[in-house]
C-alpha cells in the first residue's frame, strides 16, 4: 500500500518518536501531525519521555503525550490505531516504554528516518535513507514524492526547519548536500522564521545549564591528545547540584570534539540505571561502529549514543582501554589520507 493510500483509508492515526526526543524527532512528528490535520486527518503524537523545554513551541497546546506518564493513554492510542508513523528511528526497540505496545500493534507502521541500519521487518512501508540530514528532510523528501507539499504550511515549514537546522548543529554537520538548502529555501518561502526558531531553541537555556556546562569544560574534560579523543563524564550527584532538566546536555559533546586535533568525542551521563554514552566524531571517524561494538547502541558514523550497564568509573575505565585500540584501527588511519585543500 502507498503512503497517501494508507493515510486516506487510515481512522485512528499515531505518530511515535524515539526516547528523549530531540529537535528532529518533535520537529519530525509535530510536523508529520500538521501535515496530516491538512490532509483532514487528526493523529496523536506520543514519545517514550518528555521534550526539552525549548522544543515546547512546536506543541503549544501540549497534546503530545510522553508514555512513561501516561501508560494507560498511551496504550490505548496504540491498541486501537491503524495506522503508526515512526519517526527518527530505526528499529521499534529505540521507543523504550512504548517499545511493547509498538510490537504488538498490528497497524500499518510506516518508517521516516535517517539512521543507519534500518529494521526494516518492523514495518509496512518505509522512507528511510542515511545521506539526508535529518527525519525532518526525509519528510519533507517523502511529502514531495508522496503527497504535496502544498500541504507544508507555516506550521509545518517550521518544525521541519526545527529538525534539520538541530540535527546539523547548525548546519555545520551533515549538510554537504545542495539539495537540502533547497529544501530550506523552500521552507522559507512557507514563512518558517528561521532567527526566531534559531533563538528559541538555542538561545533559551536556563543559568544553571550554562553553569554546569562550564563545570564540564573547566572540570570534567578529559583530554587524551596522543589518541586523538577527548571524553566529558558526569555522575547524578553532580547533575543534580547544578539542578538538571531535561536538554540541559544537550551539545555538551560537542565542545569536546571542538578542540584541534580531537576527532573523537565521548560524553558519559550517569542515569537511573545505566550511563547513558553520546560520541560524536569528525570527518570519516565511524563512531556507529564504535558505539554498537561496545555500548549496545547505534545512530550515524559522526554522532552515535549507547548504553553502559557498569558504573560511572569502571566505564571510563573501559572506555580508555578501548580507546588506543580504536586510535590505532579507525583515526589513525582514516587521518593519514590528507583531505583536498579547502581552496
Ligand atoms: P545523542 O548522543 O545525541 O543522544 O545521540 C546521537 C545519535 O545516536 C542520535 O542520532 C541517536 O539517534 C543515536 N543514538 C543515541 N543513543 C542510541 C542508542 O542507544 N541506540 C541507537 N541505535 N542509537 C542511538
Ligand atoms: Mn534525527
Amino acid at each position: 500500500m502507498d503512503l497517501r493510500t494508507a493515510i486516506e483509508r487510515a481512522s485512528h492515526i499515531v505518530i511515535v518518536g524515539h526516547y528523549n526526543p530531540d529537535g528532529d524527532a518533535v520537529g519530525a512528528t509535530m510536523g508529520m501531525k500538521y501535515l496530516l490535520a491538512n490532509m483532514g486527518k487528526p493523529a496523536d503524537v506520543m514519545y517514550p519521555n518528555a521534550y526539552a523545554r525549548n522544543l515546547k513551541w512546536m506543541d503549544p497546546e501540549g497534546t503530545a503525550i510522553a508514555y512513561a506518564e501516561h501508560p494507560d493513554k498511551g496504550a490505548a492510542l496504540i491498541a486501537r490505531a491503524d495506522l503508526i508513523f515512526c519517526m527518527d528511528f530505526q528499529s521499534i526497540g529505540r521507543t523504550d516504554v512504548i517499545a511493547p505496545a509498538l510490537t504488538q500493534s498490528k497497524a500499518f507502521k510506516v518508517l521516516i528516518d535517517h539512521h543507519i541500519g534500518p529494521a526494516r521487518q518492523e514495518f509496512d512501508l518505509c522512507f528511510t535513507e542515511t545521506g539526508v540530514s535529518s527525519t525532518c528532510e526525509e519528510l519533507y523528501k517523502t511529502v514531495e514524492a508522496e503527497l504535496d507539499t502544498a500541504l507544508i504550511d507555516r506550521r509545518v515549514a517550521s518544525c521541519l526547519y526545527a529538525g534539520i537546522s538541530t540535527d546539523t548543529g547548525s548546519f555545520s554537520y551533515a549538510c554537504r548536500h545542495a539539495g537540502l538548502f533547497r529544501i530550506v529555501a523552500a521552507l522559507i518561502e512557507k514563512g518558517a522564521d528561521t532567527v526566531r526558531i534559531h533563538r528559541t531553541i538555542f538561545d533559551t537555556f536556563s543559568e544553571s545549564r550554562m553553569r554546569l556546562l562550564g563545570y564540564c569544560l573547566h572540570e570534567k574534560l578529559v583530554v587524551m591528545p596522543a589518541y586523538g579523543t577527548a571524553y566529558l563524564s558526569l555522575s547524578l550527584e553532580e547533575m543534580e547540584r547544578f539542578h538538571y532538566r531535561t536538554g540541559d546536555l544537550e551539545g555538551v559533546v560537542n565542545y569536546a570534539l571542538g578542540i584541534e586535533g580531537i576527532s573523537f568525542a565521548a560524553f558519559f551521563t550517569q542515569r537511573k540505571n545505566r550511563i547513558r554514552v553520546s560520541l560524536r566524531s569528525k570527518g570519516d571517524v565511524d563512531v556507529n561502529v564504535f558505539a554498537r561494538q561496545h555500548f549496545e547502541g547505534g545512530g550515524h558514523k559522526n554522532a552515535a549514543g549507547g548504553s553502559s550497564y557498569d558504573g560511572l568509573p569502571e566505564t571510563l575505565a573501559r572506555f580508555e582501554c578501548l580507546v588506543p585500540e580504536f586510535y590505532e584501527k579507525e583515526i589513525r588511519p582514516k587521518r593519514a589520507t590528507k583531505p583536498k585543500p579547502l581552496i
